[in-house]
């Protein structure tokens, strides 16, 4: 049988970590929201598992996720941070300034990008979760349609 990427239960206990029944109810709603959730979201689930489990608690457990890279977050160039899990895959997106469009594009477009910056420079770059801004093709026909 097929058991996936494993859950953060199972990722925490690899690492000798401990899940407090808080922990595990936090980690359940990040699993069963999937995609891209804010903390807000995050705690809203919580609470209708354990109204005594507090935002800042979800915000420390994340911040331990993100220690942890099994998690990866980006703000879309929003006031919010927007979490993801990490088995989600590398990936990247698309961000229009005009109307909030959000895309998603495959990391590997970054490779030609990476190899000329290791060339040049013998730098090691770290894409991750990146947000990029611009227009969407939508909003330029219509800029452009006057
Ligand atoms: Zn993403
Ligand atoms: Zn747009």
């Amino acid at each position: 049988m097929n058991k996936g990427q494993g859950s953060l239960i199972e990722a925490l206990q690899a690492r000798g970590m401990r899940v407090t029944p808080q922990r595990a109810i936090i980690f359940g709603a990040i699993e069963k929201l999937e995609g891209h959730i804010t903390a807000e979201e995050i705690f809203e689930q919580v609470q209708q598992v354990n109204p005594y489990v507090s935002l800042a608690t979800v915000y420390r457990t994340l911040e331990l996720l993100l220690e942890l890279n099994l998690i990866n977050q980006t703000n879309f160039g929003r006031s919010q941070a927007y979490f993801a899990l990490k088995d989600h895959g590398p990936h990247h997106h698309l961000v229009c300034s005009e109307c909030g469009y959000i895309e998603e594009f495959s990391d590997t477009i970054f490779n030609p990008v990476r190899t000329e910056l290791e060339e040049q420079y013998g730098f090691q770059a770290h894409t991750d979760h990146l947000s990029i801004f611009g227009i969407c093709k939508g909003c330029r026909e219509k800029l452009a349609g006057g």
